[in-house]
């Protein structure tokens, strides 16, 4: 009901009121008060082409999107991230002049228009503001590369055998793992200065020690290999904060596939080594059997250094025995018939070693490690 009342400005009987002023004369008092930045200014990195803004930051080619798609919605992020209002409200951006091509041409001024719509009194209609946001970009080379540039690194990953030298294909499986973690990785915080490979074994340099870490995890999980971190004080900032820098040490195992060992008095090929078990092989009747690591690697003796590689032909089946020519020396002998691998057929070739004047033949689906 309106009737007796009348608009405290204008004298209008036409309500609704609120405040005892009519829609006209309360909206022409009020005033919209949003804070809104009127200019952000992007830096651009000539270098690795990241957009940045105070707290935000993307590179539109780890992202694998268009500079003007990011830009926009950095600007559009930025410029709402603190609007507070007690009346509701709600905005959206008109079209801005921001565009691919004008970006490539080196223009450097955009401009994003957002309209806010208010309604501060329910009996009221809705009304709307316009703002404008001036975008600016400016070229400054951002923080991952100048520390790239100066070798700058919180990490040092160290990939090393357990009392052994990498062999060659775990340098070659370490080094394709870091490569892939760079080429997944969105972040360009991630990065490595320096990777070497010698006769100590794999070493980078890492940008942050969480991306250390990070591949430090991916190695122990895919080489079942262990690792530990320890800290060296390097530097101390001005405001005399230590500055440490965390080394991961990862190392792999001591005995990996194709490793010819002796344990419980028998002799071995490592068929597969996991985080908690070893499985092996055991030359003398070609059976598989898992072994608890720890347990293992207590006793297990290496001997892949003292093996003479030989060939063999497998001649003939006696029974419970069998008939082997050496092909070196063609020299006849019976063997159990269990020392062969159960794939062998009669007539064909098959490789083996002596060790301790005993011959013993290498399953078909594992080879022995090279002499290290
Ligand atoms: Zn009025
Ligand atoms: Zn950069």
């Amino acid at each position: 009901m309106t009737k007796g009342r009348f608009c405290a400005i204008c004298g209008t009987t036409k309500g609704p009121f609120v405040k005892n002023l009519c829609e006209e004369c309360y909206f022409k008092e009020y005033t919209i008060d949003v804070k809104l930045p009127k200019q952000l200014i992007f830096k651009l990195c000539p270098s690795c082409g990241t957009i940045s803004i105070t707290g935000m930051s993307v590179n539109p080619f780890l992202v694998e999107q268009d500079f003007d798609i990011v830009l926009r919605e950095l600007a559009r992020s930025k410029i709402t991230e603190n609007i507070k209002s007690d009346i509701p409200f709600r905005y959206e951006f008109k079209e801005d002049d921001i565009s691919l091509e004008k970006i490539n041409q080196g223009y450097k001024k955009f401009k994003i228009i957002i309209i806010f719509y208010f309604k501060p009194e329910i009996q009221f209609r809705e009304i709307e503001k316009e703002f404008e946001v001036e975008i600016k970009i400016r070229k400054a080379t951002c923080e991952q590369c100048i520390r790239y540039k100066t070798g700058y690194h919180e990490a040092v990953l160290q990939v090393r055998g357990t009392n052994r030298k990498l062999h060659e294909t775990e340098e070659k499986e370490v080094e394709d793992l870091l490569q892939q973690e760079l080429e997944n990785s969105s972040s360009n915080s991630n990065y490595l200065t320096d990777i070497q490979i010698n006769k100590d074994g794999v070493t980078a340099n890492v940008s942050t020690k969480l991306f250390a870490e990070e591949l430090a995890k991916k190695i122990k999980e895919k080489m079942a290999a262990r690792y530990s971190v320890a800290y060296t004080l390097v530097t101390q900032t001005r405001d005399k904060q230590d500055v440490y820098r965390n080394t991961y040490l990862v190392k792999l195992p001591e005995f990996i596939k194709g490793d010819i060992v002796n344990f419980a008095d028998k002799t071995w090929i490592v068929i597969n080594t996991k985080a908690e078990e070893v499985i092996l092989l055991s030359l003398e009747e070609h059976k598989e059997k898992k072994i608890n690591r720890k347990k293992f690697e207590k006793t297990a003796k290496k001997r892949n250094d003292e093996i003479f590689e030989r060939e063999y032909m497998y001649l003939s089946d006696e029974g419970d025995s069998i008939l082997v020519m050496t092909m070196d020396t063609y020299e006849n002998f019976e063997e159990p018939k269990d020392k062969i691998p159960k794939e062998m057929q009669i007539g064909e070739t098959l490789k083996g070693f002596i060790l301790d004047e005993k011959n013993y033949y290498f399953p078909k689906k594992v080879k022995p490690n090279k002499k290290s």
